[in-house]
């Protein structure tokens, strides 16, 4: 299963914004965006004129880099959202926001996507019962996440349950602390993708 696994805060720094994928630490003065906010590299600090490509490309590479996907997966999302009736660019992180490490992010079991990722691989996890460690796995309205009732008493999950308690989950999705157990409630809409994207961009690079 590829992954990216160089330093991540190099992203942000080359995206010119904060992406959050350290969890905790981007909340913190060690964020190395707040230190050095320039693009990683000898030549970071050189003005550069950005094109209409550049600009494309740029909201392309955000994009997949927040979520954690590789290229070709997402360039397969985005085919699959061309498939679906309404706005492609709404369709397309509608893929992504209904992805089983996604929703174990944003249900509150793990600080980033990446650390809610390694949760999934580690198998502790399952999708209506069913032990489930695929990150990709793409949830449906009415699919249940929990953690495996066999995992609930370890030491690792004890201090998850107290985070759990003071976790807000959005209104697509409904949470259970106690059970340490939810539920997609529905689809998202775009107005509860709480992230700065501009999809049309995207949609406007692959289209190109
Ligand atoms: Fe980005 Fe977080 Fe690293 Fe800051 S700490 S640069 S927000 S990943």
């Amino acid at each position: 299963m590829a992954r990216y696994t160089d330093a991540v805060c190099r992203l942000c720094r080359r995206e010119g914004l904060k992406l959050f994928l350290k969890g905790s630490r981007c909340y913190s003065k060690k964020c190395s965006f707040e230190k050095r906010p320039t693009p990683p590299g000898q030549h970071g600090v050189r003005r550069r004129k950005v094109g209409d490509y550049g600009l494309q490309l740029r909201e392309k590479q955000k994009v997949r880099r927040v979520y954690g996907v590789l290229e070709k997966q997402f360039r397969n999302y985005f085919i699959e959202a061309t498939h679906q009736p309404g706005v492609t660019g709404e369709s397309l992180l509608r893929y992504l926001e209904l992805r089983l490490d996604n929703v174990v992010f944003r249900l509150g079991y793990a600080p980033s996507r990446a650390a809610a990722r390694q949760l999934v691989t580690h198998g502790h996890f399952a999708v209506n019962g069913v032990p489930t460690n695929i990150p990709s796995y793409s949830l449906k309205v009415g699919d249940r996440v929990e953690v495996r009732e066999s995992h609930k008493e370890r030491e690792l999950f004890k201090t998850v349950k107290e985070t759990l308690r003071g976790h807000q989950a959005p209104d697509w999705l409904s949470l259970d602390a106690a059970k340490m157990s939810g539920s997609v409630l529905a689809e998202p809409r775009r107005d509860q993708m709480p992230l700065e994207f501009n999809e049309q961009l995207v949609v406007e690079y692959y289209s190109r």
